[in-house]
């Protein structure tokens, strides 16, 4: 057989004995967690904004964003809840690149996970301890999750993801938000399905158990553009594409309707500047009809210390080692305009 067995990986619990989350960082989740609660379910009037990075490729950098994210949130703590996006396992297109730091702790390096699992707890951790805000990343292994499920507030299923069994039927288990990114082809039906199955109870095998989850009413949809047949972007952030996936929603039975907006990837082509553009229109759409002012909770964007992107290697401090992002400065800006305009 071809597998090679290359090394035993600790449990999530034994991981989490050696890693463990101070009480206080988990006073600040379950606070967090009803704030975000409380958007998705209508009862609260802030606007969800994840935020930061493609990948939390270095902790440092991660940490000094997220360090000045939590500065600008003093200014807009009433009408905002910021989630840093701290992404530690990238799905890749075709397979090969950059896997994130659970896969890559040292980017240069060949893959090591056992060491990329102790990153990925301790740069969530550290993070909480210098911003005092629980993160979002994305579930692209889920039965990784147990080395998270007591850090994150926020996790997002991704585009290539959102198909799967084992991806829907484990988020049908968390009590956090999670976010269920339309697929590649655009496929609005597939989200919404996979919403229905999250929102629900399910059995199923997980990690070498049987197992019962209650579902998720926190399950909602992301919308990310798709890739037509000729492999163009095509954005589904307009207002048209809003009022299509109100009248889908109603056809499906489903808690909570709300979707959160992803600025870059297919909506932007990647073009990462036009992600401010993006998130003034979809703000100026909501003042425009209140159902799509219910609908769109909030948005997705890329960025981080510096603009754009870079190659491995180059060693840009603060620079994306995947998809482009919005340097600070723009950041900072658009938090603020998003503050105003909400
Ligand atoms: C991402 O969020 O960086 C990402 C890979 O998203 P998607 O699954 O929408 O391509
Ligand atoms: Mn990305």
């Amino acid at each position: 057989m071809s597998f090679t067995y290359v090394q035993p990986l600790p449990t999530p619990a034994e991981i989490k004995a050696e890693f463990p989350l101070p009480s206080s960082y988990a006073e600040i989740k379950k606070v967090r967690d009803e704030e975000i609660a409380g958007v998705l379910t209508g009862k609260s009037d802030r606007f969800l904004v994840v935020i930061g990075p493609c990948s939390a490729d270095n902790e440092s950098a991660v940490c000094e964003y997220v360090s000045r994210l939590a500065k600008v949130y003093d200014r807009v703590k009433d009408k905002l809840v910021l989630i840093p996006r701290i992404y530690t396992n990238k799905p890749r297109t075709t397979g090969s690149g950059y896997k994130g730091i659970t896969s890559q702790p040292n980017p240069e390096q060949r893959p090591d996970f056992k060491a990329g699992l102790i990153a990925m707890r301790k740069m969530h951790i550290h993070a909480i301890e210098v911003s005092g805000l629980t993160s979002a990343d994305e579930m692209l292994y889920p039965e990784n999750w147990g080395y998270v499920e007591d850090i994150l507030s926020y996790v997002a299923i991704g585009a290539r993801s959102v198909e799967d069994q084992q991806h829907r039927l484990t988020v049908s288990g968390f009590d956090v938000a999670a976010g269920m990114k339309n697929p590649t082809s655009g496929d609005l039906t597939v989200m919404l399905n996979s919403v229905y199955a999250a929102q629900h109870p399910h059995d199923f095998t997980y990690r070498g158990h049987e197992v019962m989850t209650s579902g998720n009413p926190l399950a909602h949809t992301v919308l990310r553009g798709s890739v037509n047949q000729i492999g163009r972007d095509i954005p589904n952030y307009h207002y048209e594409d809003i009022v299509r996936l109100i009248e889908l929603y109603d056809k499906f039975d489903l808690q909570n309707p709300a979707c959160v907006i992803d600025t870059n990837h297919s909506n932007s082509g990647k073009k990462y500047r036009q992600q401010i553009r993006i998130a003034k229109e979809i703000l100026h759409n909501r003042t425009e009809n209140e159902d799509v002012r219910c609908m769109v909770k909030g948005l997705m964007i890329e960025s981080y210390l510096e603009e754009g992107s870079q190659k491995i290697g180059e060693g840009v401090y603060g620079r994306s080692i995947t998809d482009p992002c919005l340097g600070w400065a723009d950041t900072e800006r658009l938090i603020l305009e998003i503050a105003d305009a909400v």
